[in-house]
């Protein structure tokens, strides 16, 4: 029989954990899938910024990743002993006023205990093969360890990365700006006294 859910989430990295974490707190039924056996153990992204804990902290994991992680209250590019770049995250408002250096994997660790505690688990390993936009929802098939498995979902969030297969690349298009600059930084700081800072 075919499974049936609300959300169906493919991926379990920061992004799918994340929405996954959401979706719990706001008691939308949802299945979180992922290709890979495990999760990974390499630290790629490693550094959260304010405002992404700020996101995070409203899911319940900033404690965790806080007490885990190493505060950066600045950050500094040399050549030699000249310093090149130097960016001061200490004036930044909201109460994170820092940048947290911890390893994605930790963080992913976290993030996933967190939906554990929350009475969901990862499907693993559950690779995304195809998806059939129909009438009552979009029906996913996943592969695991070679068996056909088919959920129905009324919508799919594609959190699978780069490569990613869940979204159809023509319906979103995306266009770097001509113009874009290697190296972005941003944060906004919305709320009373935004002007002292
Ligand atoms: C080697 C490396 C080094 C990096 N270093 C940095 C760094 O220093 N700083 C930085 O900010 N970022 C770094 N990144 C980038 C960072 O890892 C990504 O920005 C981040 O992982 C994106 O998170 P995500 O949740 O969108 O996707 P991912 O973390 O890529 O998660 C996607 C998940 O989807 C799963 N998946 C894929 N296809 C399917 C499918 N068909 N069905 C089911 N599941 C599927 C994958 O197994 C994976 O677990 C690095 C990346 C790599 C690969």
């Amino acid at each position: 029989m075919t499974e049936q859910t609300d959300v169906l989430i493919v991926g379990a990295g920061p992004a799918g954990l994340a929405t996954a974490l959401g979706l719990a707190q706001a008691g939308v039924a949802f299945r979180i899938v992922d290709a890979l056996p495990a999760a990974q153990n390499t630290s790629r992204a490693a550094v959260i910024h304010a405002a992404t804990l700020q996101t995070l902290g409203r899911l319940g994991v900033a404690d965790s990743l806080i007490a885990q992680g190493i505060k950066a209250p600045d950050f500094r590019v040399r050549d030699g002993d000249r310093v090149v770049l130097e960016v001061n995250f200490s004036v930044l408002g909201g109460g994170s006023p820092f940048a947290l250096m911890i390893p994605q994997d930790e963080t992913e660790a976290i993030l996933a205990a967190r939906l554990q505690e929350m009475g969901h688990d990862i499907l693993r390993p559950a690779r995304l093969t195809q998806l059939d936009q129909r009438a009552d929802g979009v029906l996913a098939t996943l592969d695991q360890l070679g068996e056909q498995h088919s959920l129905l979902a009324r919508f799919v969030v594609g959190a699978d990365g780069e490569k990613a297969l869940s979204v159809p690349k023509r319906a979103l298009p995306f266009r770097a700006p001509p113009t874009a600059p290697s190296c972005w930084l941003t944060s906004t700081w919305i709320g009373p006294s935004a002007s002292t800072r």
